[in-house]
């Protein structure tokens, strides 16, 4: 059966959907993921991403980490793709429990999503490092340089940062879902940034569907894979 095809029948039979994803479920709305040919890791900067998006690296330069931050890591122009449209009209059916994604960019939520893990935080929340005061992004996008809150407190984005944790909270939940779910679709990861990819070990179900532009490291263990484009992957299900 061609795979689509076998993918619209697991998710016309499913009511108990988990999502799991990464940058590249938003490269079609204009942001560029990490680890594709023309992603942030193959553009040339006076240090690696990895460096400059590091803790102790923000610390350290937080001037070089807000340039690169403001101008490499928000996109306030983008917009949901057909990916992130079609899993919030799947919650809407009761067929989607939960999108999980190493995402920040807040476009689940703006397609309409509301059970939304964010593992690795939002760029739509930031806060005073010393007095706690919440800030928009847009808040953050009208300072120039970096942002300082009225009490003199750097206001740091709620990013996980390479070098800090997870947020237990939502770690626990992400892996409640997978564990009780009977579909995991995984799409647009690379499943090299841990602990969030080994979350897919949570998974008990025969239905794990894997859908991304290039090979992962998982790939050998799903049910189905399909290779391509997930926007256009997603589009295909419509009126499921
Ligand atoms: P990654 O860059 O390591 O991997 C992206 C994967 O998606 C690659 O395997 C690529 O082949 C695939 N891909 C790209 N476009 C695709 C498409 N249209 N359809 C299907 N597959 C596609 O990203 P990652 O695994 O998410 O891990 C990197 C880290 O980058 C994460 O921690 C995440 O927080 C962060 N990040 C987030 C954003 C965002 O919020 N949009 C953007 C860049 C990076």
């Amino acid at each position: 059966m061609e795979t689509v095809e076998k993918l619209k029948q697991w998710v016309q039979e499913s009511d108990n959907i988990v999502f799991f994803g990464g940058a590249g479920v938003s490269t079609e709305s204009g942001i560029p993921d990490f680890r594709s040919v023309d992603g942030l890791y193959n553009q040339q900067y006076d240090y690696p991403p990895e460096t400059i998006i590091s803790h102790s690296f923000y610390k350290r330069n937080p001037e070089e980490f807000f340039r690169f931050y403001k101008d490499r890591m928000i996109f306030p122009e983008a917009k949901p793709n057909a990916a992130h449209l079609a899993l919030a009209e799947l919650e809407n059916q009761g067929k989607l429990q939960a999108v999980i994604t190493q995402n920040i960019d807040g476009l689940h939520q703006m397609a309409g999503s509301k059970a939304v893990m964010e593992l690795h935080g939002s760029v739509h929340r930031n806060y005073c490092s010393r007095c706690g005061q919440f800030y928009s992004l847009e808040d953050i996008l009208a300072k120039d340089g970096v942002p300082y809150c009225e009490c003199g407190g750097v206001i740091k984005p709620d990013v996980v940062l390479y070098e800090e944790g997870l947020d237990q909270g939502v770690l626990q939940k992400a892996v409640s879902y997978i564990r009780h779910a009977d579909m995991l679709i995984i799409g647009g990861t690379s499943l090299v940034v841990y602990p969030a990819a080994g979350l897919i070990h949570y998974y008990q179900g025969n239905k794990l569907v894997i859908i991304n532009k290039t090979v992962t490291p998982a790939d050998s263990q799903a049910d189905l894979v399909i290779t391509g484009k997930i926007g256009e992957v997603f589009s295909q299900l419509a009126g499921v």
